[in-house]
């Protein structure tokens, strides 16, 4: 999927509605549409990245900050207690279904494990 096509590209550069909870020069972080536990919340870099497989050396720092952000968001949502779950899915076995790289950030409720 090229950038112009790309659903989370138009939610970072504002021409689809989102409910955002926290941005900033790299990240954008927003609520699912479709959420699976009562804070479901992604977190995307500005950056069009197609996924995790396609991220290099130089994209490190990046995915690190989101991994922070989400921790952050987290934070803010009140889980750092009870706890929480970061997920990146890669590919089609993963259920990938947007192709800009997100991180699912899940809490609220008990998470199973292992994932379905
Ligand atoms: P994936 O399956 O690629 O790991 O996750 C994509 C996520 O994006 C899904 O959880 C889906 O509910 C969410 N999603 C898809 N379209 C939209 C949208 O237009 N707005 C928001 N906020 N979330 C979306
Ligand atoms: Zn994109």
């Amino acid at each position: 999927m090229s950038e112009q096509n790309c659903l989370f590209c138009k939610i970072v550069a504002g021409e689809m509605p989102a409910e955002k909870v926290f941005e900033d020069a790299r990240a954008v972080a927003f609520r699912d549409v479709n959420p699976q536990a009562p804070t479901h919340v992604l977190v995307i870099p500005r950056a069009h990245l197609e996924s995790l497989d396609d991220a290099a050396q130089t994209d490190e720092s990046l995915l690190g900050h989101l991994l922070r952000v989400a921790a952050r968001v987290a934070n803010s949502e009140g889980l750092s207690e009870s706890g929480y779950r970061t997920v990146v899915n890669t590919g089609a076995d993963a259920g990938q279904s947007v192709l800009h790289i997100h991180v699912h950030l899940l809490g609220g409720r008990p998470l199973a494990w292992p994932p379905g």
